[in-house]
């Protein structure tokens, strides 16, 4: 490291990133003791998991997000747009591709930055694990902008059906989602309100019958990662919801009409959602000689060092890190990325300050699934519960809301997320529930 002040770059403002830059920036960046930058590929952050909400057109991304130029004024590091595809571990350099506008002209050309410490924190998506007609035809829910244009989709598909004039054709207004991890459930149940809303907003030539959605999971239950109450309990909301669920089905090709599985079973969609398994983006496969795994993602120690260089971290979805006392590593969820956040800003003060780097324990404190309006289930964990407590309705609901308030408060403190909820509840007293353009 040189005398000037140690350069800190992450790559990446999710989750785990934007709430790690915001810290530094605060702690160090501010009081001009290190320079801190973010890079992103995009001008702006939206929470992950509000994701199927923008899809299913409940919540409008721009209410949200968060520019990363403003955030970066306020908290005390500089925002730098581009995609990163490259690193050079002896000169400390990352590169970042030409930045092109939407008409393919660039704006920014090729560049790099220096390093003294790296966090790598780019997150994941979706893993199509090479089956035929997945990439061609079925939609995913990675980014806002996939986000957007599934409601687009949805949108245009019901504008269609309620004009034609004539009955809905076989099929036309399905929905398949294969999937039923949280994040294929909670669309599921999204979709179902929808159905309900846009019918009530005036497209009545639909009614919410004619929409029929179907959940596909190859493991023989739903929310196959979760206990076993915690999938009874949402199947039989969804099923109730007349949602159709099938599990044990494994697919094995899409075309543009239609889903097959292994067993033979051919389930007819217009619209089909790809949410069924997840990887690290693939310029991090073997990068610069660093050790990852099947997935992409990079494998780090305990201090979420990367295993073969001291100097670069990764967090989030595009880590692997053992997970303590258990046989599989850490889960790709935003809790994880919010506390390996927490860790990288002590362990990179403390090397400032020439302490040792701290472990990373991962603590699950639970899961929760939104089923919409109707309802939320969810296990808590701890030693309160002494294992998993299942829990439902009201209290889980508000758990729910408050995972994502807890972000905002990393992000922005208490008060002015207090201001941000109130001006919610008076915009939503005005605004329609739905997306309606
Ligand atoms: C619909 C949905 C619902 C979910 N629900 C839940 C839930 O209820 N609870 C839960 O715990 N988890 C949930 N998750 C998972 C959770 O969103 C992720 O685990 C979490 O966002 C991971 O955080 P991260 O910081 O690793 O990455 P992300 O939050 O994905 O952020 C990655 C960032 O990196 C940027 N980036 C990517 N590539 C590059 C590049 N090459 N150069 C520069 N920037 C780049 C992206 O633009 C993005 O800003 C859900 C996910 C989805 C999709």
């Amino acid at each position: 490291m040189s005398n000037s002040i140690p350069k800190i770059v992450v790559v990446g403002g999710g989750a785990g990133g934007l709430e790690l830059v915001t810290k530094l920036g605060k702690k160090l960046g501010k009081k001009g003791k290190a320079e801190i930058t973010l890079v992103d590929n995009t001008h702006t952050h939206i929470w992950k998991p509000l994701l199927h909400e923008v899809a299913a057109g409940t919540l409008d991304s721009h209410e949200d997000e968060i520019e990363y130029l403003s955030q970066a004024n306020a908290s005390g590091f500089r925002f730098r747009l581009g995609k990163m595809d490259g690193l050079d571990r002896n000169r400390k350099t990352i590169s970042l591709a030409p930045t092109l506008n939407p008409d393919g002209v660039e704006i920014i050309p090729r560049r790099e930055f220096e390093y003294d410490y790296l966090v790598i924190s780019v997150g994941s998506v979706s893993h199509d694990f090479g089956i035929k007609g997945v990439r061609d035809h079925c939609l995913f829910l990675d980014t806002t902008k996939q986000a957007e244009s599934f409601q687009n989709k949805l949108l245009e598909a019901y504008l269609r059906a309620h004009t034609q004039g004539k009955p809905l054709d076989e099929g036309q207004l399905n929905i398949a989602i294969v999937g039923a991890g949280a994040t294929g459930i909670e669309l599921s149940a999204q979709l179902h309100e929808v159905s309900h809303l846009l019918t009530a907003y005036g497209l009545d030539e639909v009614q919410p019958q004619d929409v029929k959605i179907s959940i596909i999971e190859a493991a023989n239950r739903v929310l196959p990662g979760l206990p076993e109450n915690l999938s009874e309990a949402t199947t039989s909301e969804l099923t109730k919801l007349g949602v159709d669920v099938l599990t044990g089905e494994r697919v094995v090709e899409v075309n543009d009409k239609a889903i097959f599985t292994e067993s033979g079973k051919t389930i007819p969609a217009s619209i089909k959602v790809w949410a069924a398994g997840i990887k690290a983006p693939e310029f991090l496969k073997d990068i610069a000689g660093l050790e990852t795994n099947w997935m992409n993602q990079l494998v780090v120690r305990q201090t979420l060092q990367t295993t073969l260089d001291d100097d670069i971290y990764a967090i989030g979805d595009c880590c692997a890190c053992k997970w303590q006392g258990h046989d599989e590593n850490v889960p790709p969820r935003a809790q994880a990325a919010h506390q390996m956040a927490s860790v990288v800003y002590k362990s990179i003060r403390n090397r400032m300050a020439g302490k040792v780097a701290p472990e990373f324990e991962y603590h699950d404190y639970g899961s929760l699934v939104s089923l919409g309006k109707y309802s939320t289930v969810g296990n808590l964990m701890g030693n309160l519960s002494k294992g998993s407590l299942m829990i439902e309705g009201f209290m889980a609901r508000l758990m729910y809301l408050s995972l994502y308030k807890m972000h905002q408060v990393a992000l922005f403190g208490p008060f002015r997320v207090a201001m941000l909820s109130l001006s919610h509840i008076f915009r939503r007293s005005v605004h329609p529930k739905i997306k309606l353009h």
